[in-house]
């Protein structure tokens, strides 16, 4: 080679090195893992859950992948997303209501079973929080005794024997607990190279809170089931301030709701303090608005479209469709993109 041919090589070789051989577009998808609102079971709608992916287009979005709530069934729904259990970095939890956190051990003990060698996962959620009732809601003594039945009859132990990779101290050995004190201000909780995650206090019970999500391919504010510091009318609104702050701007909220035709004065006979601790859908939609969202992701839904009851009690009118959890939202002035979720809605940033 001659010197000239060397130096156009070297050239021709940094020219192909910083000319990016395709550009790689930051992109995130956001997955309904689960839609039903509370405890109560409906045609198997599993449990409240919510997954992020960001990535890029090169790898379908998929780089980091962060689970927001785990409630009944969200292992069978990230199965039908082809996402494994060993593959979520991190999961966040709201609150300590099991109709959120249940699923969390069925995900947690597949991973155990299954890939006892992988990495740990970011179990990220409140301090301990006491009640005013003297109780303490304790995110770090439910992830502590997660697998505690299964210690007790001894399968652990017995799969121990199986495969000796497995951590002998059960599936909690493989959750990385990060908590924090929540604050009326957002802070960071989380962060991996460009994704970062704040947390804001919000109400609902003890220890609730509200995360946002922060990437180059857009935003998104996981409410949880926030409601208003004030527990009951008279208020400006059942949505949470917090929450409203740290969605400005939010290209996606998704949020919990309750129908407003459950409202203790219509006749569904719902306690009273189970309807007004949640945000009713036609505040959301005002708060959206407020806030500039662009879309908004109404999950969690009480009742499930299509329901006759919500639980024990009665859906005044008859079961509600898709059409009347959108117009509840638009009637609160919403007019950016509503989602009224099922299991496995998904919306994506940038949209295709
Ligand atoms: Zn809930």
């Amino acid at each position: 080679m001659t010197k000239s041919t060397l130096i156009a090589f070297i050239v021709g070789a940094w020219a192909l090195a910083v000319v990016p051989v395709a550009q790689a577009a930051p992109c995130l998808t956001v997955t309904i893992t689960g839609s039903q609102g509370g405890p109560q079971v409906y045609e198997g709608v599993a449990g409240p859950g919510t997954l992020i992916s960001y990535g890029d287009d090169a790898d379908n979005c998929s780089a980091v992948r962060l689970q927001f709530d785990s409630g009944r069934g969200t292992l069978l729904r990230l199965s039908q997303l082809k996402v494994q259990s060993a593959q979520l970095n991190a999961i966040f939890f709201t609150h300590m209501h099991n109709d959120h956190s249940e699923g969390f051990i069925d995900l947690l003990m597949h991973r155990w079973f299954g890939f006892p060698t992988g990495p740990k996962i970011d179990v990220v959620c409140s301090d301990d929080a006491v009640s005013p009732f003297g109780f303490t809601l304790s995110c770090k003594r439910f992830v502590a005794h997660i697998a505690d039945t299964l210690i007790e009859s001894g399968e652990i132990a017995q799969r121990v024997t199986e495969d000796k990779r497995r951590p002998a101290a059960g599936p909690a050995a493989l959750a990385n607990l990060m908590t924090f004190q929540p604050k009326n201000e957002p802070q960071l909780v989380w962060s991996s190279g460009d994704v970062k995650v704040r947390a804001i206090r919000s109400t609902h019970i003890p220890g609730h809170a509200s995360y946002r999500v922060d990437t180059p391919a857009g935003s998104v504010v996981i409410g949880g089931d926030a409601g208003n510091d004030t527990p009951a009318p008279p208020r400006v609104s059942s949505t949470s301030a917090q929450v409203e702050m740290l969605a400005k701007g939010a290209d996606i909220i998704v949020h919990s709701t309750i129908h407003p035709v459950m409202a203790p004065d219509r006749g569904s006979g719902m306690r009273p303090d189970g309807f007004y601790r949640q945000s009713a859908t036609d505040d959301l939609g005002r708060m959206a608005q407020r806030a500039g969202a662009k879309n908004l992701v109404l999950t969690h839904l009480m009742p499930t479209p299509g329901a006759p009851t919500f639980g024990v009690w009665k859906v005044p009118g008859g079961p509600l469709t898709e059409a009347d959890y959108r117009k509840a939202a638009q009637d609160g002035g919403f007019t950016g993109n509503i989602v009224v979720a099922t299991d496995l809605a998904t919306l994506r940033l940038p949209a295709k």
